[in-house]
């Protein structure tokens, strides 16, 4: 894995272990087509998964409304001032994710897509061969992703999904309860567990 740029200079909340297996299975998977993220942030995902499409000559779509998830608002443990703008009243991660892109040269491979998750997938068309969840974190927003994106995943295609703690005290629970309802369906088997990233392969069609 040769990234372009040091991963430790893109704000983000992904480990560089974790970041390394992402890179791994989806240079594999963006052989067989486009891949999608959903939670981008400042795109530090995006610098792993899209040096992945690069070296696989496919693309990644990166979609998020940068407006934060509720852990990133004022007031919470994962807020960031240095995001905030003032105009909007919002927080804008847009600027920094540019930012990302532009030093990687990778404005040509990763294409952001910005908006409401549920929106995107209810109008997305484009079978996916990986599939990154690392949206929001409330049960509504991880299964409204699991439950729009996955559909759109092709057969054999990847599912990795972030944050999941199947021990209560590190984390929320919504990540670890979309990862067993995949597993429970029957169409993914498990290849991959790096700290709290879940790598998935689907094996049978829905
Ligand atoms: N993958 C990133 C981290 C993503 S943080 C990294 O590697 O660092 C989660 C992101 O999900 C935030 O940027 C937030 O804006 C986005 N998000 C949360 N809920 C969303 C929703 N319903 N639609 C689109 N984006 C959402
Ligand atoms: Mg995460």
């Amino acid at each position: 894995m040769d990234l372009p740029i040091d991963p430790s200079c893109v704000k983000g909340f992904l480990r560089e272990d974790e970041g390394a297996c992402l890179y791994r299975h989806a240079r594999r998977a963006a052989q067989r087509g486009a891949c999608a993220e959903i939670g981008t942030y400042c795109g530090k995902s995006a610098l792993y998964i899209g040096t992945a499409c690069r070296d696989s000559g496919s693309v990644l779509f990166a979609v998020d409304h940068h407006r934060g998830s509720e852990e990133n608002q004022p007031g919470w443990d994962w807020h960031d001032p240095d995001l905030w703008d003032a105009e909007a009243g919002a927080l804008d991660s847009l600027p920094s994710l540019r930012r990302t892109l532009r030093l990687a040269q990778l404005e040509e491979t990763v294409i952001p897509v910005i908006g409401p998750s549920n929106v995107v997938s209810k109008a997305w068309q484009t079978p996916l061969s990986f599939l990154f969840i690392d949206g929001g974190h409330t049960m509504e927003h991880a299964l409204n992703d699991y439950r729009g994106w996955v559909p759109h995943l092709a057969l054999e295609g990847l599912l990795a999904i972030h944050d999941v703690f199947p021990d209560p005290a590190d984390g929320g629970r919504p990540p670890f309860e979309i990862y067993q309802l995949a597993l429970r369906s029957g169409g993914f088997e498990e290849l991959e567990a790096v700290a709290s990233l879940r790598v998935l392969r689907r094996i049978s069609p829905s």
